[in-house]
C-alpha cells in the first residue's frame, strides 16, 4: 500500500511540539522539512557536540534532549541505532508526556524491543530509503524520495494519520508515494543484507583474489580487474535502471555466456541454507539485536578484534602494498 500527499491533512499537526533527538543526516533534513512545511513549534534535543552550532545556525532552539522530550507532542528519535537504547533509558523514558509520538526512521530499536515503551504512547516510522542530504535536496527541489511508513503503537488510534501527516512533511508522499511497512520488515531486510547478502558477496572477493594470486596473477592485475576499475559499481548502476540480469545485455556475449552458463551451474542450496539461517535464528529471534547492545554494552571489542583480523586478509595486505588511503 501506498500513502500520497493527498492523504495528508497537516492543518492541525503543523501546531504540535516537535522535538528532534539528534540533528545529524537524518534530523538536520528531516527539522528543515518540516519547519518549511509550515511547522513553526521545533526544539532540537542534542548533546554538546559539534551538530550543536549547525543546529543554532539554522536557527532551531537547542537544549537538551531530556528537555526537549519533556515539552514534545512528536520526537524524531534519529540518533544512531547503536546509540538509541541507552540514550532512551538515561534520557528520554522518564520524561515523555504522556500521549506523544514517537517517530524512528529506522525500524532497529522498536522492531528488538530496545526500548521501553510506555503503552500511552503512539510509535510511528517514516523511514526515508536516501541519505540526508538526498531527503533535503528533494524536498527542496519538489522532487519524490522513496520512504517506509509503519504504525508500531496506536493507543490513540490515530497514529497512522500522525505517520502519513509526518511523511507529507518531509516530503516523502510525494510521486509514488511511501509504502507501507513495519519496523520488522525494514529491519530484517536492512540486517539480512549486512549479515548475509554482503558477508557472501565480501567472501566471494576474498576467495577470488587467492585463487587468482595462486595461479600466479599479479595484485594489482587482478584488484584493477576484480573492483579498482570502479566495474562493480557501474554494474549495479545499471541493474539499478534496467534490472538484474538485464544489465548483462551491456556485456560482451563471451561475459553474458560466462555469466550466465556459470550462475546456472552455481549450486546455491549451501548459501541458501546459511542466508535462512542467519535470517531467522539470528536477525528475526532478536539473536543478534540481543547479542550487539551486549557487546556495545561491554565497550565493542569484538568490533576492533574483527577489523584487527580483516587486516590480516591478502587482499587487504595488497590493497595497502598498492598504497590505497587507509
Ligand atoms: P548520525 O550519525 O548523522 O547522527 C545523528 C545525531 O545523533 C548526531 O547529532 C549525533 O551527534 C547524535 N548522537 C550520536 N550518539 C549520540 C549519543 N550517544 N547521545 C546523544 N546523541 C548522539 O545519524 P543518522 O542521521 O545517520 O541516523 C539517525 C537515524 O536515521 C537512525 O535510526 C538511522 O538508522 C536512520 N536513517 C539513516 C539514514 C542515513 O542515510 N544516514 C537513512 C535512513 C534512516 P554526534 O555524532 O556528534 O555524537
Amino acid at each position: 500500500k501506498f500513502f500520497y500527499d493527498s492523504d495528508a491533512d497537516l492543518s492541525a499537526i503543523r501546531n504540535k511540539k516537535v522535538a528532534f533527538v539528534g540533528y545529524g543526516n537524518q534530523g538536520c533534513a528531516q527539522a528543515l522539512n518540516l519547519r518549511d512545511s509550515g511547522f513553526d513549534n521545533i526544539v532540537v534535543g542534542n548533546i554538546d557536540d559539534e551538530y550543536k552550532p549547525r543546529a543554532i545556525a539554522d536557527g532551531f532552539r537547542t537544549v537538551s534532549i531530556s528537555e526537549a522530550v519533556s515539552e514534545a507532542e512528536v520526537i524524531f528519535l534519529l540518533i544512531p541505532d547503536e546509540d538509541q537504547q541507552q540514550v532512551w533509558k538515561d534520557q528520554i523514558r522518564d520524561h515523555l508526556l504522556p500521549n506523544a509520538t514517537l517517530v524512528v526512521a529506522s525500524g532497529y530499536a522498536v522492531a528488538f524491543d530496545l526500548l521501553e515503551l510506555p503503552e500511552t504512547l503512539d510509535v510511528v516510522m517514516v523511514a526515508p530509503r536516501m541519505i540526508g542530504a538526498g531527503v533535503r535536496d528533494r524536498y527542496v527541489a519538489k522532487e519524490p524520495y522513496p520512504c517506509f511508513v509503519s504504525v508500531e503503537r496506536n493507543p490513540s488510534g490515530k497514529a497512522l494519520q500522525t505517520a502519513i501527516d509526518l511523511a507529507c512533511a518531509i516530503g516523502a508522499t510525494r510521486g509514488r508515494g511511501a509504502v507501507e511497512s513495519s519496523c520488522l520488515e525494514e529491519a530484517g531486510i536492512d540486517l539480512f543484507a549486512e549479515q548475509a547478502l554482503w558477508p557472501a558477496i565480501n567472501t566471494c572477493f576474498l576467495q577470488a583474489f587467492q585463487v587468482l594470486k595462486g595461479a600466479g596473477f599479479s595484485d594489482e592485475a587482478i584488484l584493477f580487474d576484480m573492483y579498482l576499475s570502479k566495474e562493480p559499481s557501474e554494474v549495479f548502476e545499471r541493474a539499478s535502471n534496467v534490472g538484474f540480469f538485464k544489465q548483462l545485455k551491456f556485456h560482451s556475449k563471451t561475459s553474458q555466456f560466462g555469466q550466465l552458463r556459470g550462475t546456472k551451474n552455481s549450486d546455491g542450496t549451501a548459501l541458501k541454507a546459511q542466508f535462512e539461517k542467519v535470517l531467522h535464528k539470528d536477525i528475526l529471534s532478536g539473536e543478534f539485536a540481543k547479542y550487539w547492545s551486549n557487546s556495545l554494552a561491554g565497550g565493542a571489542t569484538e568490533l576492533e578484534q574483527l577489523w584487527k583480523d580483516v587486516e590480516q586478509e591478502p587482499i587487504q595486505i595488497a590493497e595497502n602494498n598498492l598504497g590505497l588511503q587507509k
